[in-house]
């Protein structure tokens, strides 16, 4: 196991912010995992579990603490007869695992292609786009307790996937090695999302996973900063789930806000359309951050910024959206926290 101390943390997330880490630690192992698990209880520190760096804002200040960085890689693909079971390491770059499955015709994830991070990440996230979500081919998650240093299989039923959400990110003492999925050898490509609908109507024929992955990737870099020479997390707040009461009175008060009834009764609306729509806060910026042109949900770094100026123009946007919705709006970036 390497051992590292005061490694800067910035160059390994999508945002470049963030001070340094009090230890290092690249996990290829289960061994390499449980070792670092000891060493973090063994000098009472707390310890944090690093994936690609796409979903996390790191503070100034760094971490004072252990953080583990997921290598773990491996990819195996199993035939189960009507459906196969990718298993891979939790560090397995998720862009890689729609690639395999993609190669093997497997369907399931194909919608999720070009969502930077590691298969851990996802899990942690539940990741979604273009009409698909994670949970549904999630089979298992094997993971170390790094309270306790045991090791468990959490089942579907207890993953506990809701939106951007799970057993994982709720229990954050909870070290993820190595997950199951189980993807499909036949089923119908889901091209009703309206980008994806779009492809289709104009003529090009989506026949297999492969097909719509390169789409999906292709619609997504015209939506997402190129990432050379700034830095972002994607989505930086959750698009919120509010009453029917409070969607009927936006509606009437802001007629055109697309409302997107839950199953639970609950309503979820496109926090990117207030930002747009009742805000115009398209390309609003606060010294070296600012709200993506092309998708106002996204928070855009230039280089050289600091935590402290992404959490100012956060909590900036957080205030406008009260006052004119009486919405309070969450951050779907997270801020490294000890385990
Ligand atoms: C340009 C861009 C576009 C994006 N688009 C989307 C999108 O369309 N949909 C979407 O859902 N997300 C999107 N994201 C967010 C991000 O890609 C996902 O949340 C991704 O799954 C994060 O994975 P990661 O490995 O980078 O996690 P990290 O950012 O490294 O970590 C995120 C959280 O997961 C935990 N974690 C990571 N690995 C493990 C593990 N092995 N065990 C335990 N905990 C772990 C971390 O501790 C942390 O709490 C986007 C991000 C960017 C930069």
């Amino acid at each position: 196991m390497n051992v590292e101390t005061s490694v800067p943390l910035a160059p390994l997330t999508t945002f470049r912010i963030g001070g340094l880490a009090r230890v290092y630690i690249p996990i290829h192992t289960e061994e390499e995992a449980e070792s670092a698990v000891a060493l973090a209880r063994d000098r009472g520190l707390p310890l944090f579990v690093l994936g690609a760096g796409s979903n996390i804002l790191i503070p100034d200040s760094g971490f004072d603490g252990v953080v583990l960085h997921m290598q773990m890689r491996e990819m195996t693909i199993e035939d189960r007869g009507e459906h196969a079971e990718l298993i891979a390491g939790a560090g397995a770059l998720w862009e890689d695992v729609v690639d395999a499955a993609c190669v093997h015709g497997l369907h399931g994830i194909e919608n999720l292609a070009g969502i930077p991070g590691t298969l851990g990440g996802a899990a942690v996230q539940n990741i979604g786009a273009y009409g698909a979500e994670f949970a549904p081919v999630f089979a298992y998650a094997d993971v170390l307790d790094s309270t306790t240093g045991a090791k468990r299989r959490i089942t579907k039923e207890e993953a506990l996937f809701a939106y951007r959400t799970s057993t994982f990110k709720q229990h954050s003492e909870l070290v993820i090695t190595r997950i199951a999925l189980t993807l499909k050898k036949n089923a119908s490509l889901h091209t009703q999302y309206a980008d994806l609908a779009q492809v289709v109507e104009s003529g090009v024929a989506l026949a297999t996973p492969a097909d719509v992955a390169k789409v999906v990737r292709a619609i997504r870099a015209r939506k997402f900063p190129a990432g050379k020479d700034e830095g972002t997390a994607g989505s930086f707040f959750k698009n919120p789930i509010i009453t029917q009461a409070l969607a009927a009175s936006l509606v009437e008060q802001f007629p055109g806000l697309p409302t997107f009834p839950l199953e639970n009764g609950m309503v979820k609306i496109p926090l990117a359309w207030i930002l747009d729509h009742v805000l115009s806060l398209k390309g609003y910026a606060k010294g070296p951050v600012r709200l993506y042109e092309k998708q106002p949900l996204v928070l855009v770094a230039q280089a050289g910024a600091r935590s402290a100026d992404v959490d100012a123009l956060a909590n900036d946007i957080c205030a406008r959206v009260y006052e004119a919705t009486q919405i309070t709006i969450e951050r779907e970036v997270e801020t490294i926290s000890a385990r």
